[in-house]
Parts: C-alpha cells; structure tokens; sequence
C-alpha cells in the first residue's frame, strides 16, 4: 500500500500549473453569456410576451401555457444557438447536492426528427423521485414527483466536457404536493419577509413595494492533489481523514492567510471564475485562507433565492474544474483536525425594491430609527430563535468544526461592536422619551449614527453571527451545506419579529401616540429583553463558555440535540402557521437530516475500521518484524540490552497500541450494530452520536502516535504535510 502513496508523491511532483482556458475578450463581452436573463428575454420574446412573463415573475403568479410555450421556444433557440444539445429541470433534492435529469431537443416523427421543447416541458416535468430521501412522504408506489420551473431563477447553460445543456432551476415536490426539495421552502420564506417587512418599512416610507432578502456567500475550500487524494480511501469515501498526525508546520506561522496564491491553484481560480462569470455568477474575491491548503472566493450579494442557486452551481462548477487541474476540492466543513475548517458565511441583509438596505444607517434621522427598528429585530428574532439558528447549521461535519479552531462555538451570539452597543445602552436607558419632532432622535443620540461604523464593526471574527456595518454575517454556516436552510430559518424568524412588531405597533398607535414615539419604547424594551445574546468578547474562548452557561444560552455541540428544535412546539408553530412547512414536510425534513447524520457517521466509523485493521495495523505488525530482526540480530551479536532497547521500547509501544486499536473498533463496532437496530431514525442518530462517535478521536489518537514510530518508508497513507502545502 506505501507503494500507492509513493507514486502519488512522485506524480505530485511532477505536477505543472495547467494554462486556464481564459478568453482574451473583455469579461463584460462574456459575463452572464450562458443566462437567459432579462436582456436576452428581451432579445428572444415579442415585447408583449416578455412584459406578461416579467409580470407572471414579479407576482409570483403560474405561468398560462400559451405564454409557457412561447418562452420555451425563445428559450430552445437561444441555447441551441449556442450548442445546447439538452435540457433538465435542475433542482437541489435534500441530498443537499444538485440533481438532474437530461432529455435531448429532439422528437421523433415518423422517420423525421424534429427539434422539440413545448412550454409543458418548460413548467412541469415527473421525474421518478424515488430515490431521493422524503422523509417518508413518498411512497415508493407513488414515485413520481414533480419539478416546476422557478422564474425567479434564470435558465442557464451548463457547459461541461460532456457538452451543453440548458438547465432550468425548478422546485421539487411530491405527487401529494409536500416540497422535498431546498427551494420550495425558501421561496416561501422569502415571500414571507417581504411582505412582512414591506409592512414595516411602510411606517416610514409608504412609497415602498417591495422588500428583497440579499445575500453574500463567502466560500472557503481545501484543495488536495488528485493522486493523494486518491491514496487516501478516507478521503475519497467521506472527504475527511480520519487519521493523520499533525505536521511540523501547521498554520501556527500564520503566514498562508493573504499570502500569494499557489500556481496550480490560481490557474484552477481563474479556470472556476471564468466558468461562473459566463453563467453570471460574479465571483470576485478570491484568497488564501488560514489553514494551509485552504482558500476562499466570495461573488458580489444577490438577492437571496438566486444567491443560493448560484451557490450550489459554484460548488458543482468548482469541483469539476478541479478534477481538470488534478485537483480534488474539499469542501468538508473539517477535513483536517488540528487546522481551521472551512465555513460559508452568510452575509444578509434586506433591502427596499428601490435598493435602498435596510441595514445600512442613513443620513437622516427618519432612516436612522427605520435602520434601528431593522437592527433591534433581527437581534430580538436571533435571540428568540436561536435553537433554530443552530439547527440550520447543524451537520456532521458541522460538528466537527463549530467550537473548534477558530471557528465560530456553537453558541449563537450576536456581535454589534462597540459603537452599537453604546447606542442600544442609550436607547434603552433613556428613559423620557420627549416628542419634539425630530429632536426626539436628537436626544437619543440616534442622528449621529456614524458612517465609519462598516470600519468599526468587524474587528470581532469570532462571532456565529455578526453585524458587520450594513449586514450580519451568519458564520456559523458549514462551508458544504446548501444554504437555503439557514436562510429559510434566517429569513422566517426576522419576519415573524416584524410581524410582532408592526401588531405592537398597530395597537400603540390606536392610543393616539406620536409613531416615533411608540416605535422607540417598543424598541427599547426589546433590547431589554435581548440582551443576553449580545457578546462581544472572545466567542472561541472557555470563559464565553462559562459566561453563556450563565446566561442559559444554549450550548449544543452536536447535530441530534440540535435538530430538536426544528421539531419544538414553537417552531411547528412559527412555521406551519406562516406556510413555510406543513407539520408533515417539517418532520419529514428533520428526519432526513437525522438520516443523513446516520449514514455520514456510519460511513465514516467503516472507514476508520477498514483503515485501522486493513492498514494501520498490518503495517504496524510489519514494522514490529523489522525491528523484531533488529532486537535479534544485536542480541545473536552479543550486545547488552542497552545496545536493542529503543528497538525493544518501540516494539513494546506498538503492541500495546495496537492492543487497544483492535480492542477499540471491535466495540465501536459493536455499538454501529446497535444503533443500527434501533427503529426509529432519531434514536439513531442520537446513538451514533453518543456511542460511535466517541471511539473516533481514542482510536485516532493511537493511529497518529504509529504514524510518528512506524518507519515512514512503511507507511501507506499521505501524511498531512504530504497534503496539506500545494505548490
Ligand atoms: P469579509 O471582509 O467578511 O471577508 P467581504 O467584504 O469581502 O468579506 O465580503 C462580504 C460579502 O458580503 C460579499 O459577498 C458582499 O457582496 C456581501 N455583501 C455586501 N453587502 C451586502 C448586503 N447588503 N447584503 C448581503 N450581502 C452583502
Ligand atoms: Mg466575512
């Protein structure tokens, strides 16, 4: 086996950058090339069907078949113009990945081929569901179930060696109607803040329609050599490895963050960039990250249904062209202990149709209070619903991560900065509230809400959720998950809290009260009330730990505890009663992600057996020979023990080890087969958590110790400084 390892090393470093296949046009010639968005709708449809389908879009109304018709034939020959062969409905099963499913533009006449796609095919298709999780809500005899398109989301043209094919983003749903999808729910949730929040902007400025969620993911990855990767069976079953001892060098030079970017990496980015800025996806940062081998890419906010969507096409895009590059990308939230591990943050925000952001302080002092009243409830729906928070994030390899190196606890907070922070004690304290028009905020201080708050609000980068200036930043998001669930719950809470809020307001106003009057002491008394989610000190430390302990945040490290709060009366409530989920999708989805909690650990417990019995030890015992021959040979020699005792020692140490590895994985073993005997798929996870789990990090714990006395020309695993410092 250390044969594989050495060839991979030899084929490493033979490795030279490959030339990105990078246009010499300027990017604005090709940007959004293969997106049939509002400009080439434009372009391809009459203009009286362009505005009924730009209408159909922005009422979130069904598209008329005739109308469907006409935009799948603008749709067809714009993407065959381009060489588009064949169209699938894309959709984001709770896999969490992407799925589709192509079919050719062509029919069969008689003997004649026709070039096909009807407006039906466009809206609506059956796809056999059945092998994607539902949770239960179908039923293999009832397979079917149905993708429909997503207008809001642009069709696009995926481009891979394999050819062209148009893509239409669709939601996914069961014969019964249940969403079994990532987007349906989000769809829902997004209507759902609009409408609440426009109501509360409306307090201020009646002239506004519509309010949009917009979003920023921040994506980090690890990129390892194919040819390791592949010598890794850890790697390659679960993308995390599961043995390995910590390298001379690890990250503690801090000298890979912002540092230049390797030459096979960077032509990998601009390889990946280009391929996203043709599909409109505006990819525009792009650096090392802390951890070596680690990197980052963030595009420019969108609002969120699209931010999501162009999100997972990335990380689809991303791990395609890497294979081009013999590169393999990681995106496992902690696929290396002992370093960082990777996260997406979410940077939210909501803004007016007008593209006025509602988290970003005005000039004036009306835009103050309405920038307040948007500030003071995100934090009053963070701290209400911070079970849910985490719930969203919740994942194996969450787990791995959160309250780990420099990586946000598992303890929601939020962090403000010191400058808000004042400004809320202020506005809490003070307790004559006078009505004088304008001088109302005056006195509170609130007009003089400086614009270099964006310099002084993000020093702190150890919070799970942080205002960061005119956002929050959700840090605590896990670098592999679909996004979609943590702004379905983002997204849901805040427009819960401004319906409360705007009913409170409602019945103050009743009284005869000054509105801004009315607005501040509600305000008020919510910051009283939120207080406790409010930290600004050091989120990685053991005091916050105690000190959150204190004020009864919840601390919950691990994915089946967390999960529950999908399933709390509260949250049933919030969500069934805002049409979210029904009760039926809530605890299907929850018992996927119990599922899919189930078969990552499991996988990963296989591995770390297989490896451990198939690899380590063996390797092990051959060394013990070897130093078997040694002991023999000095001792036939003659020699005092003095002369063999390191080889003796070593011998010693290595039975004894491989004692309790053996020992180890015949009972985590044995309690994977209980928990897989166990009915219901909660109580296993919750078993695989408690029981499996733990023998992980002791069986681990030996197998790196071997890796430091095993003879390294023995062993069969690339090491971590092997993986970890591409060129
Ligand atoms: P950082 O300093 O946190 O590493 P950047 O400032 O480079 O990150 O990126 C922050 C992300 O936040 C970018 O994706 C950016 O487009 C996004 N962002 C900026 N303004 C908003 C907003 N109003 N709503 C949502 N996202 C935003
Ligand atoms: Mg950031």
């Amino acid at each position: 086996m250390a044969i594989l390892r050495f060839k991979a090393l030899e084929t490493v470093n033979s490795r030279k950058p490959l030339r990105p296949e990078f246009p010499k046009d300027r990017v604005t010639s090709y940007f959004g090339e293969y997106v049939f968005d509002k400009k080439k709708m434009k372009e391809h449809l009459s203009p009286e069907v362009f505005k009924a389908l730009i209408q159909t879009i922005e009422s979130n109304e069904r598209l008329e078949p005739g109308l469907a018709n006409s935009v799948a034939l603008a749709m067809k020959n714009w993407s065959i113009g381009l060489g588009a062969t064949h169209y699938t409905h894309w959709f984001q099963p709770l896999t969490g990945s992407t799925a589709e499913k192509h079919d050719a533009f062509f029919d069969l006449d008689g003997d004649e081929v026709l070039e096909k796609f009807h407006g039906s095919a466009l809206v609506q298709q059956e796809p056999d569901a059945s092998s994607f999780p539902s949770g239960g809500i179908r039923n293999t005899f009832e397979a079917r179930g149905y993708t429909a398109w997503d207008p809001t989301s642009p069709a696009f043209i995926m481009d891979t060696q394999g050819g062209k094919t148009l893509c239409i983003p669709t939601v996914f749903v069961s014969y019964t109607g249940e969403a079994l999808d990532n987007k349906t729910p989000l769809l829902k949730a997004l209507h759902f803040i609009d409408k609440a929040a426009t109501e509360v902007v409306q307090l201020f400025d009646k002239e506004c329609a519509r309010v949009i969620a917009t979003l920023g993911p921040e994506q980090e990855y690890f990129l390892v050599d194919s040819a390791l990767y592949n010598a890794r069976p850890d790697l390659l079953m679960g993308n995390r490895t599961v043995f390995g001892h910590s390298p001379a060098r690890g990250q503690q030079m801090e000298d890979h963050y912002f540092a230049s970017i390797p030459p096979r990496v960077q032509s990998f980015m601009m390889d990946f960039e280009f391929a996203a800025w043709r599909l409109g996806i505006p990819v525009r940062t792009r650096h090392n990250e802390v951890a070596p081998g680690q990197f980052e890419c963030a595009p420019t906010f969108a609002e969120v249904n699209l931010s999501v969507d162009q999100n997972s096409l990335l990380m689809d895009i991303m791990e395609r062209v890497a294979e081009r590059h013999d590169l393999r990308l990681l995106l496992h939230e902690k696929p290396f202990s002992g370093i960082n591990g990777s996260g997406k943050h979410n940077n939210w925000s909501l803004s007016t149709s007008n593209g006025k952001n509602l988290l970003s302080p005005g000039k004036k002092p009306k835009e103050n209070l309405q920038f307040l009243t948007f500030f003071v409830n995100t934090i009053k729906a963070v701290h209400v619903h911070a079970d849910l928070l985490r719930a969203s994030i919740a994942s194996a390899g969450n787990d791995h991560r959160l309250g780990a190196n420099e990586a946000p606890p598992a303890i929601i907070s939020v962090f403000i900065g010191s400058q808000l922070t004042e400004l809320l004690d202020s506005l809490e304290k003070n307790s004559n509230v006078i009505e004088k028009g304008d001088n109302l905020y005056l006195k509170l201080g609130i007009d003089k809400l400086p614009e270099i708050l964006l310099d002084n609000t993000d020093r702190n980068r150890t919070s799970p959720f942080a205002f960061t200036g005119n956002k929050f930043e959700f840090r605590a998001v896990g670098s592999s998950a679909n996004i979609s669930a943590p702004m379905v719950v983002l997204n849901t809470i805040v427009a819960q809290q401004l319906v409360e809020f705007k009913a409170e307001v409602d019945a103050e106003l009743e009284k005869g009260l000054k509105k801004e009057v009315v607005i501040v002491n509600i305000l008020r008394r919510y910051i009283r009330e939120s207080r406790n989610i409010l930290f600004e000190g050091n989120g990685y430390s053991q005091e916050w730990v105690e000190e959150a302990a204190k004020r009864g945040l919840p601390n919950i490290t691990t994915t089946p505890p967390a999960l529950k709060a999908y399933l709390s009366s509260e949250s049933r409530k919030l969500f069934v009663e805002n049409g979210i989920f029904t009760e039926r999708e809530l605890e299907a989805r929850t018992e996927i992600y119990f599922e899919d909690y189930v078969k990552k650990i499991q996988i990963e417990s296989r591995v770390i057996a297989d490896l451990a019995l198939n690899q380590i030890i063996p390797t092990a015992v051959n060394y013990q020979n070897k130093l078997i021959q040694n002991v023999q040979g000095l001792k036939s020699l003659g020699l005092e023990e003095n002369s063999y005792k390191a080889s003796l020692d070593a011998l010693i140490e290595i039975s004894e080890r491989l004692v309790v590895i053996k020992t180890e994985v015949r009972e985590m073993t044995t309690a994977r087969k209980f928990a897989n005997n166990l009915e219901h798929m909660e109580e296993r996870a919750f078993s695989y958590c408690d029981k499996v789990k733990p023998y992980f990090s002791t069986i681990r714990k030996q197998v790196d110790k071997l890796e430091l006395i095993v003879d390294d020309e023995f062993w069969p695993l690339p090491k971590y400084r092997e993986l970890l410092f591409l060129k």
